[in-house]
């Protein structure tokens, strides 16, 4: 019997037959990686508790020809916040659909692990609109399909002042090139300085995370709807958030 352990996290969790569950964890040593767990759902496992979304666990894994199943794991961490409020709960989700649906199965990226560890803690802590939205635009760095917030996408010169922003065409667009007609979004310098921060927030600072409401539903409106055109679809947790908030 080949067994291998993992540190991770749970991405997603999907239950099957009576008491089992195919469980995705984003692993530090593996990337994304899918296995069974038997039997977690009933009360007396040793699993019970433990192979829930967004809980840090360290396990053994059993090597499979067809499909990898937990052997045992453990609680590294887990985020009481985030199943106690719906809101916190679906922040967090929309976070976790993103970097499920948007990374390959076995490939490893400390960077997007680190981000994942990192930013649980203050999603399930400080604001977690907020928290999730520095979250996901830093996620989205390391995904090939970042926006260029910075240089115009057309003629590369460093934007000053207010522009536009394209998702089409992957960024942000200058006023010479724009000649006032982009199909896009507007994009005033303070929403380019609400990104710039976004991107650049150090999750090990004790700083406080502090933005202007409305700029911060305009970053919302950008992200959201950019991974959903890349994706090409609705992403199941931003439906739920909206049906949420009404
Ligand atoms: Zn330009």
């Amino acid at each position: 019997m080949e067994i291998f352990k993992i540190e991770g996290i749970i991405l997603n969790t999907v239950d099957f037959g009576d008491a089992n569950r195919v469980v995705t964890i984003y692993s530090k040593e593996f990337g994304k990686i899918e296995v069974n767990a038997y039997g977690c759902r009933r009360a007396r496992s040793p699993l019970s508790g433990v192979i829930q979304m967004f809980n840090q666990i360290c396990a053994e894994i059993k090597k499979s020809s067809q499909v990898d199943s937990i052997r045992d794991a453990d609680i590294l961490k887990f985020y009481p916040n985030l199943t106690a409020d719906i809101e916190r709960l679906s922040y967090a989700a929309i976070f976790f659909e993103i970097v499920n649906k948007m990374t390959l199965p076995k490939i490893v990226d400390i960077g997007i692990y680190n981000l994942l560890v990192n930013a649980l803690p203050v999603i399930n802590k400080k604001n977690p609109q907020i928290a999730a939205l520095i979250a996901i635009a830093q996620f989205m760095e390391f995904t090939g399909f970042q926006l260029n917030f910075k240089k115009c996408v057309r003629c590369g010169k460093i934007i000053e002042g207010d522009a536009s922003l394209s998702l089409t065409e992957g960024g942000t667009i200058c006023k010479n090139c724009s000649h006032g007609a982009v199909k896009g979004y507007s994009y005033p310098e303070n929403l380019r300085t609400t990104f710039e921060t976004l991107l650049n927030f150090n999750w090990k600072s004790e700083n406080q995370i502090n933005f202007s409401l409305r700029q911060v539903y305009a970053a919302q409106k950008i992200l959201f709807q950019y991974v959903q055109n890349i994706l090409g679809q609705e992403l199941k947790s931003i439906k739920f958030l909206r049906q949420i908030q009404g």
